[in-house]
């Protein structure tokens, strides 16, 4: 189960580009020598689409998100970056906790359950990957992930 990640994240991103229109999301990469992870895709869709919803209800006045992709030795680190409303850091640590949403009130008016980044943790986490956040109120957020190569 291998997932060939610019491409993929080519697609999904088209895709956000289509329902958010006025929004840009910036895919940044250098030349990648293997860019595979073990990974399956539908998997590996699933989560950037989680981390994308995220980034756009979240964003306020700057409509900009950027996608970066680095490879290492062993393994491949995706970073969703916003610069939307952010979270406080005392929060931070429980954002993958099923149903934790932080400021409940200003959480549901934008829809959604809490269960988005427990949902993506799971994932990652039953292909021997990571997942981690920082952020900073007011200026914005990054979520990334690691993800074995596929050998
Ligand atoms: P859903 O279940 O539809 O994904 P949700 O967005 O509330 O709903 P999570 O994706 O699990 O659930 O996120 C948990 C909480 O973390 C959110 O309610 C929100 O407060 C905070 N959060 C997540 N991503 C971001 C982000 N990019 N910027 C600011 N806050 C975020």
């Amino acid at each position: 189960q291998n997932t060939v990640v610019i491409k993929t994240l080519n697609r999904v991103v088209k895709n956000f580009e289509l329902i958010h229109e006025d929004f840009d999301f910036l895919l940044h990469y250098d030349q990648l020598e293997n860019g595979i992870v073990r990974m399956s895709e539908n998997h590996f869709e699933q989560i950037m689409i989680i981390l994308l919803d995220n980034a756009v209800k979240y964003s306020e006045q700057i409509k900009k998100v950027d996608i970066i992709v680095e490879e290492s030795k062993e393994d491949i680190k995706i970073t969703v970056k916003d610069y939307g409303v952010g979270i406080p850091e005392k929060d931070l640590p429980k954002i993958f906790h099923r149903f934790y949403r932080v400021d409940k009130a200003r959480s549901r008016a934008k829809g959604g359950n809490g269960l988005g980044l427990a949902i993506a943790k799971n994932l990652v986490e039953g292909y021997s990957g990571t997942i981690s956040a920082s952020s900073t109120l007011g200026e914005g957020t990054s979520i990334s992930l690691t993800l074995p190569h596929h050998i």
